[in-house]
């Protein structure tokens, strides 16, 4: 089997008091292992096994809800960890920095926009920083549908993940979501950002 759930790359309480340790310890012992458990189960003994999240996503709407529906929560809680740190915060730097300058106006405008998407999502869902066609866009998606997803409505490949299922925020912030966003900022860990969106540039 070529899939593995990943070591969280920081202790349960390294992110507070933004997200506090009982957050992220049902998020990721309970949330995240079982949408990983339940897309092994799904995948199990079929071609799929084989395959790259990539690839699988590139064609999800063939394939089973499960497929869709836990494939996507098992990659898209590995990006938003892997996009949190406790040496977050802060802006970005380097070429990232310059790409959001050229797209977003500047680095307070792309915040604004990104965070506004996020407090505006209705429902359950993730909001995305993209590459596109070589552009950075700010996407949502409903459930744990991702923009690698054939049925996304604006596709691209995720450099930056937030969470706004309430799973993610209600034990410190209840129905404040937007405080959940103002307190995220602060452990947005850039320098992976950056690598992420170097790698877009090497495919
Ligand atoms: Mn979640």
């Amino acid at each position: 089997m070529s899939f593995h759930f990943p070591a969280l790359p920081y202790p349960f309480d390294a992110l507070e008091p933004y997200i506090d340790a009982k957050t992220m310890g049902v998020h990721y012992s309970r949330h995240h292992k079982t949408y990983f458990d339940k897309f092994m189960a799904a995948i199990q003994g079929t071609e799929l096994e084989h395959q790259s999240l990539e690839t699988i996503f590139a064609r999800v709407s063939e394939h089973s809800p499960a497929v869709r529906n836990h494939g996507g929560g098992f990659f898209n809680h590995n990006l938003y960890w892997q996009c949190m740190s406790p040496q977050g915060g802060g802006q970005p730097g380097g070429l990232l920095a310059e790409a959001i300058r050229c797209h977003f106006g500047s680095f307070e405008d792309f915040k604004t926009a990104f965070s506004d998407t996020a407090a505006t999502h209705f429902g359950s869902g993730f909001i995305w920083l993209s590459v596109a066609e070589g552009r950075l866009e700010i996407s949502s998606t409903s459930n744990q549908d991702n923009p690698l997803m054939d049925v996304a409505e604006k596709p691209g490949i995720p450099i930056l993940a937030l969470d706004v299922w309430e799973h993610a925020y209600y034990l410190s912030y209840q129905n404040k979501r937007p405080d959940y966003i103002d307190a995220w900022w602060h452990v947005v860990d850039w320098d992976q950002i950056e690598q992420n969106y170097l790698d877009t540039l090497q495919r």
